[in-house]
């Protein structure tokens, strides 16, 4: 009846997941390169732009052993860039924010899995119609979220079933047919594992109390067992066996889900005709190439995705991405929560193994993807030989005044 539906992870090799990685950072870095020319964000315009330096350098950095689920790997990456630690809006930086998000969650679920506890992960959707705006849909979710918490039947609950806390993101998805799709996704963190028959009571009233309120806001009330209520109970021993080795992993895929898949839906593709924000995002930013009658090859964009997208922008502006029940995370010894800009500004440990001065960061900028990926591959030596090739100026850092000119090839 009730146990978590997850596909079986992909086992890869090392190698593998060093190219995966290395092919999603290229598309993110394009991605967001083009964002510039249509977003109505001035942050997110100059994100990756030089800036943080002093003299605006930027430089290559280099870490071994970074734990991937590829097993340890040596990680590239660029200091001294600005970054604009937008969590709905920035492609490079949501993924930072997102990985560093279900890093916390999978820690809070494993904590209390561990100790006898379990998790459900609860999706309360609504009912819209194209040409309904996004910020009205989303406003609505906002205030049927507090119609679900902000009652006695709530505070009840969550004594009676000794919940512990719960962890709460909105996801964006957009269809061709339906318009814009607001959702929430909640995990509910048990202390002990109450009768499943208990939780679903718990998840029923929630909904109960959901669509109430987004009624009240004026939509139509959403169809209860027709996808506007999706409960999975965490089953571990269930689990055991399909795909997951431990709590550990258990607690990772649930995470992700929260995390990652709200934050601009970077992980998957939406179902049903319905686009990720990540998908729109591309839809509005990449070319398409048409080839007319006459043989001419004429270069299209995609108007109307890139007015969804700004909607989206200005609808999203201000609105927190994931909400902590209170007290949860310093129950669960979680240290002091950082801000999305701290998340998404953490740079790599490591060393730094090149200097660029900005006027040689801006010839090369297209192609940061390759010159990490050479750094990657090659070492340092990897990065030196790439930059020697692009025939730009730049530097060997140095102990004492960190940079000092060696090369320049022109
Ligand atoms: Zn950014």
């Amino acid at each position: 009846v009730v146990l978590v539906t997850a596909s079986v992870r992909e086992k890869r090799t090392a190698e593998g997941w060093q190219q995966g990685r290395q092919k999603a950072r290229a598309e993110l870095l394009q991605l967001r390169r083009r964002l510039r020319s249509i977003t109505g964000d001035k942050r997110v315009r100059v994100c990756g732009r030089p800036g943080r330096r002093e003299d605006g350098s930027v430089t290559v950095r280099l870490t071994d052993g970074v734990m991937t689920p590829g097993g340890p790997q040596r990680v590239a990456g660029l200091g001294g860039l600005f970054i604009c630690g937008s969590v709905w809006v920035c492609p490079s930086c949501s993924r930072k924010i997102a990985a560093g998000r279900a890093g916390e969650i999978e820690r809070v679920i494993a904590y209390y899995a561990t100790r006898g506890g379990t998790a459900d992960l609860i999706t309360l959707t609504m009912r819209h119609h194209r040409g309904d705006r996004l910020k009205t849909c989303w406003d609505a979710v906002s205030v049927a979220w507090r119609a679900v918490t902000s009652c006695r039947a709530w505070r009840d609950d969550r004594k009676r079933l000794e919940m512990a806390g719960y962890v709460r993101a909105v996801e964006i998805t957009v269809g061709w047919r339906n318009g814009w799709h607001v959702h929430a996704h909640v995990v509910l963190i048990f202390e002990g594992r109450p009768a499943l028959v208990d939780r679903r009571a718990m998840a029923e009233g929630m909904f109960d109390r959901w669509s109430a309120a987004l009624v009240s806001s004026g939509f139509e009330a959403p169809d209860r067992d027709n996808h506007g209520l999706d409960v999975q109970h965490l089953d571990w021993s269930a689990a055991h066996g399909k795909g997951f080795e431990s709590i550990r992993d258990i607690a990772l895929y649930v995470a992700k889900g929260l995390s990652l898949e709200a934050t601009m839906g970077a992980h998957k593709t939406a179902k049903n005709g319905n686009r990720t924000m990540m998908q729109l995002l591309r839809d509005a930013v990449t070319p398409a190439e048409l080839t007319l009658a006459d043989g001419t090859v004429a270069e299209t964009l995609d108007d109307t995705a890139r007015e969804l997208w700004l909607e989206y922008e200005r609808a999203s502006k201000g609105r927190k991405q994931l909400t902590w029940s209170r007290g949860l995370r310093a129950k669960a010894q979680l240290e002091e929560e950082l801000s999305d800009q701290e998340l998404a500004e953490a740079e790599l440990e490591g060393e730094t193994i090149a200097v660029i001065p900005a006027e040689s960061f801006d010839q090369i900028e297209g192609r940061v993807a390759e010159l990490l990926d050479a750094a990657e591959s090659g070492g340092a030596a990897g990065a030196h030989e790439w930059l020697r090739q692009a025939g730009v100026r730049w530097y060997k850092p140095t102990g004492l005044t960190d940079s000092q000119v060696v090369e320049w090839s022109a």
